[in-house]
């Protein structure tokens, strides 16, 4: 290593969930419903149960070092195995000595198998699977307060979210809900006005509103919106998730949610950062410009929402850090993604010096530490960055 050591809070990390989470902690005629994963005697499909509908998917690729050699060690899997290079991805004790030795402070984790919770249809199913995952969650969560775990919220029904959220909040001491960048099928876009008592109860909780990108729902056959075979496909779905995180902030905002609800904080995580800036100067000029179709008015203009209530995480952009040092949106967050393979676990500290070593001190702090202590400020504050 060359420089000193960079401490950073993460904004965008992952729980794996124990396979077995489901038929511990539910009766058995529910547990049976939830997502579970069975792949493929040859290893390269797996199917995805969920409430009586199946996934196919297929496996992620063999990651390659820059010679193209299978790195086994990143392997993950949607049961919760992985790779041992991230020995703490299901353990909070192997987990805190993963974060030490990388240099990350605190993380803000969502779930894993949770997500394909969304794509069940049966209300009572979600619910219950729901809280089986927060309960799991919380547990992870009290080992230290360097963690800070989103909630699943069930969403087929708005008063069991709302339900969720004050029970996630007042007996789990969660701070952040974890929300799919569009709601399951049949229920409308997160803009409309059904979803406010959700946002109420959220403001009153005092809970960060966390989102993650390519979590749109699943259909049976593809990942809706993400999805591309053939010739460029891998690249397009990976820098087609960022659609997401540019889609949901500008609809938030656009509708009122945070004019109605000042004090809700938003993140986005893993979408990068860079189309912050971007998004707030087309919003404002469809404002201005477009006032006669603008409905609902609000108090001030789009970018100030975008300053003020909006925040998002990167891994690795450069671009991402002149959305602060350059464009001067101060909530641009980093995140190492951990344990997933586009995350930088076994390659932090470069990773870190790569994209702050010829940054302003002060900008650079903000964006590893200051930004995620501003929505988290209940976490230790972070350590000094050491000498080399
Ligand atoms: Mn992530």
């Amino acid at each position: 290593m060359t420089g000193p050591k960079l401490w950073a809070n993460s904004g965008d990390s992952h729980l794996m969930e124990p396979p077995d989470l489901f038929q511990k902690r539910l009766p058995e005629h529910i547990a049976e419903r939830m997502p579970r994963s069975v792949k493929d005697p040859d290893g390269q499909w797996e199917t995805v149960y969920v409430d009586g509908q199946e996934f196919r998917r297929r496996m992620p690729k063999m990651p390659t070092d820059n010679l193209g050699n299978i790195d086994r060690s990143k392997l993950r899997n949607l049961d919760g195995t992985i790779g041992d290079r991230a020995p703490g991805a299901n353990d909070p004790h192997l987990r805190l000595k993963d974060l030490d030795q990388e240099g990350v402070w605190a993380e803000a984790t969502y779930p894993s198998i949770g997500v394909w919770s969304y794509s069940i249809r049966t209300p009572e199913v979600v619910a219950a699977g729901a809280r089986a995952i927060n309960d799991w969650a919380a547990e992870f969560q009290d080992v230290s307060p360097r963690f800070v775990v989103t909630a699943m919220i069930p969403l087929l029904d708005v008063g069991d979210a709302v339900a969720e959220v004050r029970r996630a909040s007042r007996e789990l001491k969660m701070k952040a809900t974890f929300l799919p960048i569009a709601p399951p099928f049949g229920r409308p876009p997160f803009a409309h006005e059904e979803w406010d008592p959700l946002w109420e109860a959220m403001e009153e909780e005092g809970m960060v509103l966390g989102f993650h990108v390519g979590t749109e729902p699943h259909t049976p056959d593809q990942r809706t919106g993400v999805y591309n075979t053939g010739r460029g496909g891998a690249i397009q779905n990976y820098v087609e998730t960022s659609y997401g995180a540019q889609k949901i902030a500008v609809s938030l905002i656009s509708a009122g949610v945070f004019d109605r609800y000042p004090a809700l904080k938003m993140l986005v995580s893993e979408g990068g950062a860079t189309w912050g800036p971007f998004m707030a100067d087309r919003m404002d000029e469809a404002y201005r410009q477009h006032s006669a179709a603008v409905r609902p008015k609000l108090s001030k203009l789009p970018s100030e929402y975008l300053h003020t209530n909006v925040y998002a995480s990167f891994q690795h952009d450069r671009s991402a850090v002149l959305a602060n040092t350059a464009m001067g949106w101060q909530n641009v967050v980093w995140g190492s993604d951990y344990p997933h393979t586009e995350g930088t676990f076994g390659h932090t500290q470069k990773t870190l010096h790569e994209l702050f070593d010829d940054i302003d001190p002060a900008a650079s702090r903000r964006i590893r530490v200051g930004a995620f202590e501003e929505l988290f400020p209940h976490v230790p504050p972070a350590p000094a960055d050491e000498p080399a």
